[in-house]
Parts: structure tokens; sequence; C-alpha cells
């Protein structure tokens, strides 16, 4: 439990699985935290955060980026259209992106701001119906729609449904990926990282295990 912890544990399941040391980038995923248990982390020097609400994030990391260089802020929920601008100023990636709506949006916003952060495809592997992301039959196409519209994809991005083998779901999204030409796998959370690295995860999201239980709203 704790940075330290996970980073070791990390690096462990990196070489297990034979991958080079820091080929996995450690999300922290800090929502609902508390500010002084996201601000303890930063301190220990750790740059890579991840939040699944816009509104939640905006009320914090302005100031955090104010006391810490070098923040590297991914949103990892889903996105409204309509707060698409306020997340393209905000974060360096996206990991949610998951319908054609979106996918226009964000190119015209890219257009309009002349940047654009990383951008990872939902795949809804065990098509679950309360689920985001594309279902694992439309993917091929909507990467293909996206990388039309010149947005940078840079992976895919799964949440196994909670019930089922997570092995399973990292390997699906790791043949979809590998058939489109994506190095990017966003996949693995506090129980089942260490199995998602060694099905080729490049970016874990790691929230309880480093925070601590997410204090309830
Ligand atoms: C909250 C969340 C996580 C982190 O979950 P933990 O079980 O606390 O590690 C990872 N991914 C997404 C999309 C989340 O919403």
């Amino acid at each position: 439990m704790g940075l330290t912890d996970i980073t070791t544990r990390l690096a462990k399941a990196e070489a297990d699985a034979g991958r080079a040391p820091g080929s996995v980038t450690l999300i922290a995923v800090s929502k609902v935290q508390p500010n002084e248990r996201v601000r303890h982390v930063l301190e220990q020097g750790h740059r890579s955060y991840g939040e699944n609400k816009v509104q939640e994030a905006a009320g914090k990391w302005p100031d955090f980026r104010a006391d810490f260089d070098g923040i590297d802020l991914h949103l990892i929920g889903p996105l409204q259209t309509n707060k698409a601008r306020q997340a393209v100023s905000l974060f360096d990636a996206i990991h949610s992106v998951d319908r054609p709506k979106l996918a226009r949006t964000l190119a015209r916003l890219a257009q309009e701001e002349g940047r654009c952060p990383d951008l990872f495809i939902q795949v809804n592997t065990g098509e679950e119906d309360q689920k985001a992301g594309v279902m694992p039959a439309d993917a091929d196409a909507f990467v293909k729609e996206c990388r039309d519209l010149e947005l940078p994809v840079r992976g895919l991005m799964c949440i196994p449904p909670v019930d089922e083998e997570p092995a399973l779901h990292f390997a699906l999204l790791a043949k979809i990926a590998a058939r489109n030409g994506l190095q990017g796998l966003s996949m693995g959370m506090s129980s089942d990282f260490e199995r998602a690295v060694a099905l080729g995860a490049t970016h874990v999201r790691v929230g309880s295990a480093i925070f601590g239980e997410r204090v309830p709203e």
C-alpha cells in the first residue's frame, strides 16, 4: 500500500514480463481523494495522475500545477461533448474517446486550439449495457474514423466487468490494438495491474492501492 509499494510491484511486474524498466506509466488515480493525500504523493515526486470527472479535476489541478512542475494529467472517466473544450485545455491525455460525435468535437477543438491531448479509445470489452466504450466489433471502424479525423490516437482503454477474469479482457484489448497498429494499452487497476502488465499494458490506472480507500462522497 502506498506509492513506494506500488512502484516496487510495478517494477517487478515489468521485469517478470520481460518489459523494459519504466515502460509502463503508473497513473495515480486521485479522484475523490483529499487534497493532502494527493499533495503527499506529488511531494514524493510522482507526476502522472488520473481523474474521472472534468469538473473535479478543474477544481484542484490548476493549483497543483502552479506548485509542481511536469504534471501529466489523464482523464479516465466519461467525457460529455459540452465539457470537451475544458478537457482539452486541462488534460494531457483522454482515455475515454468512445463515440463519433465526441471524436468530431475533439477534432474541431484540436484545430481551433492547435493542440490535442493524447487519445485512447475506450472499448467495452465486456459488452456491458451500463458501461461506456465502443463494442469490440465496432472498434476497428472507430479507430479508422478517428485517424481520418487526424486525431492523435495512441491506444485503447478498457475497464473489465467486476465479476469476470480481467486477463481475458486485457488479452482482447491487446489483440484489437495489435491489429490496428496501436502501441498504447490503458488497462489494469489496483486489484489487477500486474496481470495487465503481463499482457502488455503501457498505462496502469491505480487509485486506492496508492492513496488508500476513497473517502465516500
Ligand atoms: C477509479 C478508477 C480507477 C482506479 O481504481 P482503483 O481500484 O482505486 O485502483 C481506474 N480506472 C478508472 C477508469 C477508474 O474510474
